[in-house]
């Protein structure tokens, strides 16, 4: 097996604690968005069945193509419509959208493997951003937080990546200081940033179904890039 830049780095800075975002870092969440639009259409239809069809299909075209990132899918799926997420209709699309997802979630290539060889050999954490609502389910379809040692949500604690604060629940809940924590994440502006502002090391796991984000000036590089979690099975 061969031994990644991202494996090597983890072993040559003494790192015990390796730390996840969930969102298209464990779990596939941009896999599953055409099955969540499928929801959503249907939702809409149903809720105000006189929408134009062809501003309907426009938007399903427009909200699979946005950054979920930078616009969120279902804010361009809103704003090619001409509704609010707080209309009848907005707000029928929005529980379709949450609601079916933890149905149709699957796992990140190689995530239920690398947990389970990482597991009794380092402390591993999740740190996500998202309403606890909403983060949970996810979480409770994998059985994750048994997979883990601690389970960070952002809705539960107040803040949110980038900021380190967030990162500090973390290492407070696990004991580890920083300077041996690594984080593992698909965004830039709030895996990479956050992870260093908290003085940890930031692994970039780049989007598989999307153009990445482009990374600000003021964003230090990651520190390894991984072509798939798998770069860490040598571990
Ligand atoms: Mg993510």
């Amino acid at each position: 097996m061969t031994n990644s830049a991202a494996s090597r780095l983890i072993e040559t800075r003494g790192v015990t604690l390796i730390s996840f975002d969930l969102d298209d870092t464990l779990v596939d969440t941009d896999a599953a968005a055409p099955a969540r639009f499928e929801a959503v259409l249907r939702a809409v239809v149903e809720a105000a069945p006189a929408t134009d069809r062809a501003l309907l299909t426009r938007a399903h075209e427009r909200a699979l193509a946005a950054d979920p990132i930078i616009d969120g899918r279902l804010g361009a799926f809103f704003a090619v419509l001409g509704v609010t997420g707080e209309s009848p209709v907005g707000q029928a699309a929005r529980r379709a959208y949450n609601d079916i997802l933890p149905d149709v979630l699957e796992w990140m290539d190689g995530a239920p493997e690398l947990l389970a060889r990482l597991h009794g050999r380092y402390r591993l954490g999740i740190v996500t951003n998202g309403p606890s609502e909403i983060q949970r389910p996810k979480l409770d379809k994998f059985n994750l937080a048994s997979l883990v040692d601690a389970v960070i949500v952002s809705g539960e604690v107040g803040v949110h990546k980038p900021d380190a604060a967030i990162f500090a629940h973390l290492l407070h809940a696990t004991g580890v200081p920083a300077g041996s924590a690594a984080h593992i994440g698909d965004s830039l502006s709030a895996d990479v940033a956050g992870a260093h502002a908290a003085g940890m090391t930031a692994l970039w796991l780049p989007p598989r179904h999307r153009v990445a984000e482009e990374r600000a000036a003021d964003i230090a590089p990651p520190d390894a890039v991984l072509a798939s979690l798998s770069d860490l099975a040598s571990l």
